[in-house]
């Protein structure tokens, strides 16, 4: 219950001139280990989509986790990872977030 002969001790933040906060890329992927691995996929797949039929090479390419590090994947595990274009990147990564949304709890 608020007493009505104190005010509040800290005034309103005006958060109309408030900046966000600066994104910060996630430490994992700039660690030396990762770009080593990621180097090694690129390198092993010859710059070549892995999903099945695919063989796509592009100017932007992912070096995917096949089970997603939020679903407990090995985040250093060669055989965990492989190279995706653009398209199957984006079609992986919907379809395990409607995967992890559709269970009981979900996110
Ligand atoms: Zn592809």
């Amino acid at each position: 219950m608020a007493l009505p002969t104190l005010r509040p001790r800290i005034g309103m933040a005006d958060l109309r001139t408030a900046a966000l906060p600066p994104k910060v890329a996630e430490p994992f992927y700039s660690s030396a280990e990762w770009i080593a691995l990621r180097d090694r996929v690129r390198c092993e797949a010859n710059g070549r989509c892995q999903a099945q039929g695919c063989g796509r090479t592009e100017r932007r390419m992912y070096v995917d986790h096949i089970v997603e590090l939020k679903d407990g994947g090995a985040p250093l595990d060669r055989s965990n990872v492989w190279l995706l274009c653009a398209s199957h990147h984006t079609a992986k990564t919907a379809s395990e977030r409607a995967r992890r949304t559709a269970r009981p709890g979900g996110l």
